[in-house]
């Protein structure tokens, strides 16, 4: 079992405030189309039939994230996204998640697990904490 962890948390919202408008566009764009390109991945209207386009909607998301990054590297502060330990924080779309596994309302536990106590699942609280 993995040791407990200080949940940090990276508020995506606070940091976008931080940014520029010209910033904003630059990482806004890029999102907005990966967003459209996994869309596009998932369409299954032609069921029989190849999209021709999809080899190109598949580059596009690699590229668009590839962007977003870049952008995030070159406008978004260290601090922002590590806590004082140089850890990375987790973000806050996730929601609560558990302070020993990291299950979250997007994948729980095996056989499901609910909150024991903010950041402790109940799958975690049942067994010991490991001793360091
Ligand atoms: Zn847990
Ligand atoms: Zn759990």
């Amino acid at each position: 079992m993995a040791e407990d962890f200080r949940p940090g948390i990276f508020d995506g919202a606070t940091v976008w405030a931080t940014l520029t408008p010209d910033q904003r566009v630059e990482i806004g764009a890029p999102a907005l189309e990966s967003v459209v390109a996994f869309k596009v991945l998932c369409f299954t209207g032609f069921d029989d039939v190849a999209l021709a386009s999809e080899r190109a909607v598949e580059a596009s998301i690699d590229a668009a994230h590839a962007e977003m990054e870049a952008c995030v590297d070159a406008h978004v502060y260290q601090e922002q996204m590590y806590d004082q330990d140089g850890k990375p924080l987790v973000p806050s779309v996730v929601g609560m998640f558990c302070r020993r596994c990291g299950c979250s309302q997007y994948g729980a536990c095996d056989g499901g697990c609910d909150w024991a106590e903010p950041y402790l699942c109940t799958a975690c609280a049942a067994q010991p904490a490991e001793v360091a």
